[in-house]
């Protein structure tokens, strides 16, 4: 299974990030707007799942970015993981296993997109990364929060077969389906060259 973002047209309303927040048990990141706003400046240990906004350097071309676990077919965490916690569920969901954790975070070295968050502030803290809302939706046969929520159907979560349909769709449509990166994952970008290379350009210095 696979999210794919078509940005082209993507209104960037940021919907799917309180969708994120509730489903999740998490509080929003208010602290960045001085508490009155939801407002988290990147992922972090109650954010797994954000709408970013990038503008190239003297150009008017910008880009929203869908930043969350991009489910890798081949994650990096779970192998960087020893004690088995992080395992490629059904669905291709990437999850974490609350039991066999120790908190030594090995997870976070490997993750090439950085998203594996700890929780420096709890009592009892954990990992914190989409899991594609395994356990609270998709075992009881719903789609993850943020896809559910997104009001545009911009989002959408399905069988990657069906992605590539939608891929053949946008590009019907003039636009271009790429992958985020050459680390093959589930998650997907769709949109106009314009907006890739921003987007593209974007991740690849946060990644540097
Ligand atoms: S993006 Fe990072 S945390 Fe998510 S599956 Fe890939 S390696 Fe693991
Ligand atoms: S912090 Fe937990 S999930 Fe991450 S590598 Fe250590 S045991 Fe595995």
């Amino acid at each position: 299974m696979a999210v794919i973002l078509p940005h082209a047209n993507f209104p960037g309303c940021k919907a799917c990030m309180p969708a994120c927040n509730e489903a999740n048990g998490l509080p929003a990141d208010t602290l960045p707007s001085g508490g009155i706003w939801d407002m988290p400046t990147g992922l972090n240990a109650q954010t797994k799942n954000i709408i970013e906004l990038y503008q190239e350097p003297d150009s008017d071309t910008f880009a929203f970015v869908k930043r969350q676990c991009m489910h890798c077919p081949d994650p990096a965490c779970v192998t960087g993981c020893p004690f088995g916690s992080l395992q490629k569920s059904d669905w291709g969901a990437v999850t974490w296993n609350s039991s066999l954790c120790i908190g030594c975070r090995y997870c976070e070295v490997p993750c090439p997109f950085e998203v594996p968050k700890f929780q420096w502030d709890s009592w009892n803290p954990k990992v914190v990364k989409c899991e594609f809302c395994y356990d609270q939706r998709l075992k009881k046969g719903m789609e993850p929060a943020c896809t559910a929520a997104c009001p545009t159907g911009t989002v959408i979560f399905g069988k990657r077969a069906d992605a590539r349909l939608g891929h053949t769709q946008y590009q019907d449509q003039g636009h271009r389906c790429r992958r985020l990166s050459a680390l093959a994952s589930e998650c997907l970008l769709v949109g106009s060259d314009a907006r890739h290379k921003t987007a593209q350009a974007a991740v690849a210095r946060k990644n540097t």
